[in-house]
């Protein structure tokens, strides 16, 4: 089987099956090699990893884990693609194909039995409707992680990574940064998938904290005020956190709050860093 991830062979691969695209699955697959070792070279796969990938496609970017890692675990929903998957990786032995939703995968467990436990490392190109709700849930599920380094829609790219008082920011930024580094490693124009997507793309990876960058006694509360301060974002902090429907402090209680933090009773959420949201918290809670 030739190397996929140029356009012929990709080409030649869905006649021989004769495979018609899913719009439900999200199917865009990649078609440019320089992309391909630009995602394996910003996850930094060795051989000493066992990588999870996540809606592997015709098997295009497996290939290129299959040789940097040590063993994969690639996850597909569209069991059409299984009998394609089974004749494109034939010649790897450390590849291990799974049909099956991701999101009903025990992860950790995979983890586990795959890695002993170790933080591994995932690699995905999904379809972008499902693409946080995955990364979230690779956080918040406590899964042991390196990296997940995926390809997003540029805009989410964008607001994973932006910073306090840019018109980015907003609670995507925060969550993501609570648990890991942002670094946007490519921007992908439509060209290089089959078929085009509507919009441009971006490479991010993600790198886990190994320790919380921000102390906070109740991070449920806090994950609460930072909804809640993005919900109405041109309204003031104070005013956003009366209004929040999940939250159950008083305008006195709140203004007192921000005052504490040494911030103006005008101040808007979209000012605020990681750490004021974290102190924030910690003093409503007490
Ligand atoms: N990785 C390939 C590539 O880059 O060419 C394919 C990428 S394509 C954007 C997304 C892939 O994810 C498709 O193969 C699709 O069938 C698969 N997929 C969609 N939803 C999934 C899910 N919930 N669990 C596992 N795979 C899924």
């Amino acid at each position: 089987m030739a190397k996929l991830g140029n356009p012929q062979e990709t080409i030649a691969v869905l006649q021989k099956y004769g495979f018609h695209f899913q719009k439900k699955f999200g199917q865009n697959f990649l078609i440019d090699p320089r992309v391909l070792e630009k995602i394996i070279r910003a996850a930094g796969v060795t051989k000493e990893d066992f990588v999870l990938e996540i809606g592997p496609g015709i098997g295009t970017m497996t290939q290129y884990l299959a040789e940097a890692a040590r063993e994969v675990t690639a996850v597909e929903i569209d069991r059409n693609l299984i009998p394609i998957l089974e004749d494109t990786l034939r010649e790897y032995d450390n590849v291990n194909v799974i049909c099956d939703d991701i999101l009903k995968v025990d992860i950790a467990a995979l983890a586990r039995e795959k890695n002993g436990g170790r933080p591994i490392k995932v690699v995905a190109n999904l379809p972008y409707y499902i693409t946080t709700p995955i990364i979230m849930g690779l956080f918040e599920r406590q899964v042991p992680l390196d990296n997940v380094t995926v390809m997003v829609q540029k805009e989410v790219a964008d607001r994973m990574q932006a910073g306090p008082g840019t018109k980015d920011y907003g609670a995507l930024s925060l969550t993501v940064q609570y648990y890991a580094e942002a670094y946007v490693a490519a921007y992908v124009p439509p060209n290089c998938f089959i078929p085009r997507p509507g919009v441009g793309s971006a490479v991010i990876r993600l790198t886990r904290h190994k320790e919380p960058v921000v102390s906070c006694r109740d991070t449920g509360l806090m994950f609460r005020l930072i909804r809640a301060s993005f919900n109405q974002r041109r309204k003031t902090l104070a005013n956003s956190l009366c209004n929040a429907p999940e939250l159950s402090f008083s305008k006195e209680e709140i203004q007192k709050a921000i005052e504490a933090l040494g911030l103006s009773p005008s101040v808007r959420g979209e000012a605020l860093a990681l750490e004021q949201f974290a102190a924030l918290a910690d003093i409503l809670a007490s």
